[in-house]
Parts: C-alpha cells; structure tokens; sequence
C-alpha cells in the first residue's frame, strides 16, 4: 500500500494531562523529560516494531540500522512517515555525526534528510495523513532540533505538543496565533493554560501591565 499511515497504532493519551514525570502537560517536556518522550515516541516505535515484523527484521541494533538504510532509499510513501523519522534517527550523519536531519543549520547533509522526510507530507493525500497528524510530526521534528529552529517556533511547537499528543487539532492559523504570544512574551502563562481555545485568545498584554 502506498503512502501506509503513521502514528495510528500506538496508545495515545485520550485527554491533555500532566505527566507523572515533570508535571507539565504530558509532551511538553520532549524530548528531556523521559515520561514525555516515551508517551511521545510511543506512537513512531509502534509503527518500527510494526514494520520490523512486516520485514522479517529481528530486533537488534544492526538489523535496525540496515532497515533504516532501506526504509530512507526507498522511494517516498514506501513506508509510513514515522518510519522515516525513525530510520532518521538511528542514522547518524556522516557529515556532522548527529542525528541525521537534527544536526546543526550548516550541515548540508542534515539539510537535506530533513526537507526529503517531508516530500512524505507533502504528496500524501489527507486519508494518508490529517493535518494533525502533520502538525504532530512537525512538533516532534522541530523540539528534537531546536537549534535548526528560531527560539519561538520551538517555543510554539512546545505548547502545542500536549494537544497533538491526544489527537486535538491545532491548525496553522492557531499555531500562528499561538506564535505571536510566544513572541509577545507571555510563554509562562501560555503553560498555565489546558486548552486550545484558551491558548490562542490569551491576550497579548498582560492585564495588569494596564493598572
Ligand atoms: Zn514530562
Ligand atoms: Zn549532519
């Protein structure tokens, strides 16, 4: 099948909840606190564990990287999108030595992993992936290299990460509502709030500014 979705057989919190590990919504500590990451990655390592099975690949840090090297040859929509960004990251750059597609803004080789994984996004037809399901991908990729992003769109990714984590939609307007309070400052109250609606219509100045 081409074009196989991804992220869909993997638990996912159903509600936006602290995580038992940092207390901030579950995702929002990716990819440093270790509650968040594995609720987080959960879902990428259900489809390689999937995947592994579907090949015949047995587990083993060899066998994964050769399947890696297969699954980031093989023409795009071959395998689902959270294959891809596995595969990216348990390949290491033969350029910069970091997580291929992570590592820094300089590294051409890194450059270039990173803008073929979203071809995947960007030819896939929306039964193959939703535009959450994008916005989710989006999130992971920006917090795993924030270095490659300016300081406010990770910022945004950040508090958007524990809506996509359970299934919420957050479009682009949202995000660039969202965006623009990061960059007003107010990312501290921002983390206060549970719910989209509530993060996209705080208000740019802090009230008490006014007083
Ligand atoms: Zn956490
Ligand atoms: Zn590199």
């Amino acid at each position: 099948m081409p074009y196989p979705p991804g992220a869909r057989s993997g638990d996912r919190p159903t509600t936006v909840k602290p995580c038992p590990t940092c207390g901030e919504l579950l995702g929002r500590g990716y990819p440093a606190c270790l509650g968040c990451a594995s609720a987080v990655d959960h879902l990428w390592l259900a489809d390689w564990l999937e995947l592994r099975t579907a090949e015949r690949v047995s587990a083993g840090e060899e066998q994964d990287r050769a399947l890696a090297v297969r699954v980031l040859s093989a023409p795009v929509g071959t395998y689902p999108w959270t294959c891809t960004d596995w595969a990216l990251r348990l390949t290491l750059c033969a350029e910069c030595g970091g997580e291929l597609g992570a590592g820094p803004p300089v590294c051409p080789r890194c450059a270039a992993a990173d803008s073929a994984r979203w071809e995947w996004d960007h030819t896939a037809t929306p039964a193959a992936m939703s535009s959450a399901e994008h916005a989710l991908r989006v999130a992971v990729a920006v917090l795993r290299a924030p270095h490659r992003r300016r300081e406010a769109v990770g910022s945004t990714w950040r508090l958007a990460l524990p809506f996509l984590l359970a299934g919420e939609t957050v479009t682009p307007a949202q995000v660039r509502e969202l965006r623009t309070r990061v960059l007003a400052g107010r990312y501290g109250d921002l983390a206060r709030l549970d719910t989209v609606a509530e993060l996209v219509t705080l208000p740019l100045a802090p009230w008490r500014r006014w007083s």
